[in-house]
């Protein structure tokens, strides 16, 4: 068995950020990328512990090079860096499962822990095929285009309630519940570890139970953007084949999720 874990920073337990910042500028970063390395050890050691062969670590947060590398379980392989001409590389149909650690909810989302949707500054909202998505079900769709399901999802409690309304099978940990976009009521770090290595051998185990999310082909996505600056200056000349949709609005069709990568 062949894993992929996706790892963001802004769910992990703890983090909060500051107001008006997104985290990578917040004071609890380091924190940030600290906790969510070691969250990411127990969902390893737990995929090991139920026999997977294979890990990767991709990190996910900003420009992919956040997390603690030596600290990482020495048996897994960690992606880094940006660029990459796919949401994961390497994922293919040969991969069991796809897990995300330290996620969190869409950009907008009530007491949503640091919402937002790929980026605080740019995007208003991503809509696949109508579907108001953030980031937990676009990566989804992208490993469910190789019949990759989702199995493991953690973040805060509006995360993990976001995860499960489109695929209700996943196995969750909420690491802490929101009362605003930089506050919350947390889980002590060391009892959300161990509550990821024992949900993550529980849905290995359940494996069969897991389904691939994808969305119908081909995927109309459109790309709402917060100010009309980013949508006219930098993003219709750095992106081929996007079209001007409405005020602030840009849409492109896709054959399928393969090639998405906001
Ligand atoms: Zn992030």
């Amino acid at each position: 068995m062949k894993f992929m874990i996706s790892v963001d920073c802004e769910g992990a337990a703890c983090v909060t950020g500051s107001p008006g910042k997104n985290l990578s500028d917040s004071t609890d970063f380091t924190f940030a990328c600290r906790q969510a390395t070691f969250e990411t050890n127990s969902c390893i050691k737990g995929l090991f512990d139920s026999g997977a062969k294979e890990v990767y670590v991709k990190d996910s947060h900003g420009q992919g090079r956040n997390l603690l590398y030596e600290k990482l379980d020495k048996r897994c392989r960690i992606i880094s860096g940006q660029d990459f001409d796919q949401r994961f590389p390497v994922l293919d149909s040969s991969f069991t499962g796809l897990l995300m650690i330290g996620y969190h909810s869409m950009e907008g989302t009530k007491n949503g822990v640091l919402a937002h949707t790929y980026s605080s500054e740019t995007y208003k909202n991503i809509k696949v095929n109508s579907i108001i998505s953030g980031e937990i079900l676009l990566d989804a769709s992208v490993a469910g285009e190789y019949h990759v399901p989702l199995i493991f999802l953690s973040g805060d409690s509006k995360t993990c309630e976001e995860g499960l309304d489109k695929m209700p099978w996943i196995e969750t940990v909420s690491t802490k519940t929101g009362y605003g976009r930089n506050s919350a009521v947390n889980r002590h770090p060391y009892s959300v570890r161990e509550e990821i290595y024992t949900k993550t051998v529980s849905a290995v185990k359940n494996i069969k139970e897991m389904k691939p999310f994808r969305f119908e082909s081909p995927a109309e996505i459109e790309i709402e953007f917060k100010t009309v600056f980013k949508t006219l200056k930098s993003l219709l000349k750095k992106r081929r084949g996007w079209k001007l949709k409405g005020f602030k609005i840009i849409g492109k069709t896709f054959p399928d999720m393969k090639s998405w990568n906001c």
